[in-house]
């Protein structure tokens, strides 16, 4: 008999995180590396958000809450759906978790029987497909196009279903393509996703995230009748810089979010209560820094967008959200020797070249690279001087 569980068997740690910590283990050895993996903002937490947790801390929120979090937040939220989803949103149709990843987590529990499928867009957030197993499902990956910008189409979307799938994933802006579907897109995938029955987990975490004058359109908006079947995820972890607060929701059926707080409620309780006042703050007071933080993130796609695709044998999208470039870098694979994999580049850029980036086959996208804007536009002058310098000797 083995020491851990059969379950366990079917998963494997986050790769980006291991790609994170081999970097920080060449930082602590003194080397200096320059890291487009991270996946949080560079910016620190708003002073204003920051003084609401002192003071709830002085102010005795240390205790426990109820398990689905702080009322005053649940309708805080609902009323923050309900004015940028435009439809009507209830507190008892929120659960506040322990970060994004956590009320996705309570989701597929919740929801998923033995063998259900899930349909999960590819590039895909790491943690969909770990989850949906987790939860004794099984994860069905449908491929995306780049030429689409990386959007589910219905025609792809039907090749992937069978009678068991019961869930489709939608994640807009997409951790790692910055891909963002359009209102007809979105219209179109959710009308069929709903004529085939399915629940549409809408990951919206990077909703806040977008430039160039887009605008983020969720199932949730264009799914009319069909609303009850279409489960969002959101939280304060990217638009306001707290990655580390650990505050997410899950925005659903009443009667879905009934039983995520049952399984909250054997499992973590409460999200950490001044963590929820600071979240409280987040969404309730004006977010003026944001604007200013959207137009840094948009010149540093620029700059990098536009010093990758210098590159000989590198192309790479501009991207319309959240913090990510997905350039192809099949070519330079291929300059490294037949077979060569992303792995092996990712793993050549950071020994020699001294940058952390993530491989593409992480996200179920080989052929791929993925770098974060996430930080200074000294860090991409110099990290992309880097690459450039890295690809030219193969
Ligand atoms: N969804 C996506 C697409 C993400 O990229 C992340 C964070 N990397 C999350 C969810 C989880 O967010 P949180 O930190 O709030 O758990």
């Amino acid at each position: 008999m083995g020491k851990i569980s059969s379950r366990l068997s079917r998963i494997k740690p986050s790769p980006t995180l291991s790609v994170t910590q081999k970097a920080q283990e060449l930082k602590a050895r003194g080397i200096d590396v320059i890291s487009f993996s991270a996946g949080e903002p560079d910016f620190d937490t708003p002073p204003h958000i920051v003084d609401a947790a002192v003071r709830a801390l002085h102010d005795g929120v240390t205790r426990y809450t109820a398990v689905a979090g702080l009322p005053k937040l649940r309708e805080a939220v609902a009323a923050q759906s309900q004015s940028v989803r435009g439809v009507p949103c209830a507190a008892k149709q929120v659960i506040v978790s322990t970060g994004a990843k956590h009320a996705l987590y309570g989701f597929f529990q919740a929801v998923l029987n033995a063998g259900d499928e899930v349909v999960i867009p590819a590039p895909y957030w790491v943690s969909y497909p770990d989850q949906v197993l987790l939860a004794g499902g099984e994860p069905k990956i449908a491929a995306t196009r780049a030429e689409d910008d990386w959007v589910l189409t219905p025609d792809a979307l039907d090749r992937a279903v069978t009678p068991r799938t019961v869930a489709v994933v939608i994640n807009t802006p997409s951790n790692p393509t910055g891909g963002l579907y359009t209102r007809e897109a979105i219209a179109a995938i959710t009308r069929r996703a709903l004529e085939l029955r399915l629940w549409i987990v809408a990951d919206e975490i990077y909703r806040d995230l977008i430039y160039d004058g887009m605008c983020h359109v969720s199932p949730l908006a264009v799914a009319g009748e069909g609303r009850e079947r279409v489960f969002v995820v959101d939280g304060v972890s990217k638009t306001y810089a707290m990655t580390g607060w650990r505050i997410g929701w899950g925005i659903g059926d009443p009667e879905v979010i009934a039983a995520m707080s049952t399984i909250q409620g054997q499992a973590t309780s409460n999200a950490a209560s001044m963590c929820q006042a600071a979240a409280l703050a987040a969404i309730t007071s004006p977010a003026d820094f944001l604007d200013g933080w959207r137009a840094e993130y948009a010149a540093r796609r620029d700059a990098m967008v536009r010093g990758l695709n210098e590159m000989p044998g590198v192309t790479c999208r501009k991207p319309r959200g959240a913090f990510y470039v997905l350039p192809c870098v099949q070519e330079i694979c291929a300059r490294m020797g037949s077979g060569t994999t992303d792995v092996e580049l990712a793993t050549y850029l950071l020994e020699q070249g001294r940058v952390a980036t993530v491989p593409g086959s992480a996200f179920g996208a080989p052929g791929y690279i993925r770098l974060s804007y996430a930080t200074s536009m000294r860090n991409i002058e110099e990290g992309l001087k880097r690459v450039a310098e890295a690809f030219a000797k193969l």
